[in-house]
């Protein structure tokens, strides 16, 4: 049902083989990006996920201990709000900073502002954007942008932009400013890659920006499509900003002005819920920071994202679980804290009913944690803040996500799209019960 074509090359060796569903009402890609990195040895699956680090390590985890795990995106993505304070010493090592992070092979997005991380607005201006350090704030201007990139030396990079608007109340006029900011660092950021010598053969992806106004959204999609970038970055859709049903419908909008042959990156939208749905609507590639939310809160994914399994197991696992899970947006009021917030696809640890539940996290993960140990060691470890737990709960819930992507696009493959949705999205279903 799904032939799959070459679209055209992009930048340098990289070519993308996307497989559109015949469908032309259908938004939903699924392909995979191919000859990514200098050397062009490397490939990602969409829809799928970059791989999230602090200054290039996955939180927890070692480079041994996260290459344990199978179906590792061949993308790492590194924040330059965790970078810009270390441009000198950057600068003084010279060999860019894959060798510097000791990352083992991988293809370098260089994004601008931490996903996971609250970024303050009012700090931009014409002609700077700012991003937040462990040390305060650091304003970049073009130039200095440009040689943050040059010195960390990516395959990819976020041009700069203006993302100040993703406030519903954000106004008209401060909007379409917004976008017009972006499409000038834009255009000034790729003079100035033009001109590098350093940068040549690396892939610049533009920013859509436009709030919540229909309008704004398709002219910034359209004349970033205009500009030579090689994908597109979605910004000021995440997570607590505006409610799923607009987001899909400028999503939607936004996807159909783009070419089909570049690929779209999510930004701020983690929550499996919210990646189906987006999905969906034409993204190709989102942030893989929500199991490092989670396992910051104690908590471990137990959502079930199979869909040709014996239904009968799958299903009474579900229900067990549920049972502790919290209801997120519980009165649909939507604010900033549901990105901390715990959500309906994971389990809280801490809770005394785990003390004595010798179960592993999730019964048949194959992760190293899922393998040796149970509840109730993860919640012992939990209330006597030890290190380890941080450890054992980031494998396993990076195994689930990565996991969940699989079946997402095994899912499309296979023309099982609905009956996916439907497994992971039960909870959805009852918390609108609770509502009503
Ligand atoms: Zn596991």
């Amino acid at each position: 049902m799904h032939a799959i074509v070459q679209l055209s090359c992009v930048t340098g060796s990289t070519k993308y083989y996307i497989d559109r569903l015949l469908d032309p009402e259908e938004r939903s890609r699924l392909g995979v990006l191919t000859g990514l990195g200098r050397t062009g040895q490397h490939s990602l699956e969409v829809p799928g996920c970059l791989l999230y680090t602090h200054f290039g390590t996955v939180p927890h985890l070692t480079q041994d201990t996260l290459h344990t795990l199978s179906d590792l995106p061949s993308v790492t993505q590194v924040t330059l709000s965790h970078v810009a304070e270390h441009q000198e010493v950057l600068e003084e090592f010279k060999d860019g900073f894959r060798k510097f992070a000791g990352l083992h092979d991988t293809v370098l997005y260089c994004a601008l502002h931490d996903p996971a991380a609250a970024c303050p607005t009012g700090y931009t201006t014409n002609k700077t954007v700012s991003v937040w350090g462990s040390g305060g704030r650091i304003e970049l201007t073009v130039a200095k942008f440009m040689a943050l990139q040059k010195t960390v030396q990516p395959d990819w990079y976020q041009s700069m932009a203006d993302g100040e608007t993703w406030q519903s109340n954000t106004s008209r006029k401060r909007v379409r400013k917004s976008v017009d900011r972006t499409l000038a660092h834009l255009d000034e950021c790729l003079l100035e890659h033009q001109k590098s010598q350093e940068l040549e053969g690396v892939a610049v992806f533009g920013v859509v920006e436009g709030g919540d106004i229909l309008e704004e959204r398709i002219r910034s999609a359209k004349e970033t499509a205009k500009r030579p970038v090689a994908g597109f970055c979605l910004d000021g859709f995440q997570t607590g900003c505006m409610e799923q049903a607009l987001r899909t419908q400028l999503i939607t909008a936004v996807t159909k002005e783009l070419p089909e042959d570049k690929p779209r990156l999510l930004q701020g939208v983690g929550r499996p819920d919210e990646v189906l749905a987006c999905a969906e609507a034409g993204v190709d590639l989102f942030e893989s920071f929500f199991p490092f939310q989670v396992t910051e809160r104690g908590c471990a994914l137990c959502f079930d994202y199979d869909v040709s399994p014996d239904p009968e197991r799958a299903v009474l696992e579900l229900e067990e679980n549920r049972e502790t899970a919290v209801v997120a947006q519980q009165n649909g009021d939507l604010n900033l804290d549901e990105r901390t917030q715990m959500t309906s696809f994971e389990i809280d640890l801490k809770d005394k009913r785990y003390q004595d539940d010798f179960r592993p996290l999730v019964e048949g993960c194959g992760c190293y944690c899922c393998k040796n140990h149970q509840r109730a060691y993860l919640h012992h470890l939990l209330v006597t803040n030890e290190l380890l737990a941080g450890v054992l709960l980031m494998i396993h819930n990076t195994a689930h996500y990565l996991g969940f992507f699989r079946a997402l696009r095994e899912a499309l493959a296979g023309d099982k799209l609905d009956l996916l949705k439907r497994q992971v999205l039960r909870e959805g279903g009852r918390q609108t019960e609770r509502k009503d």
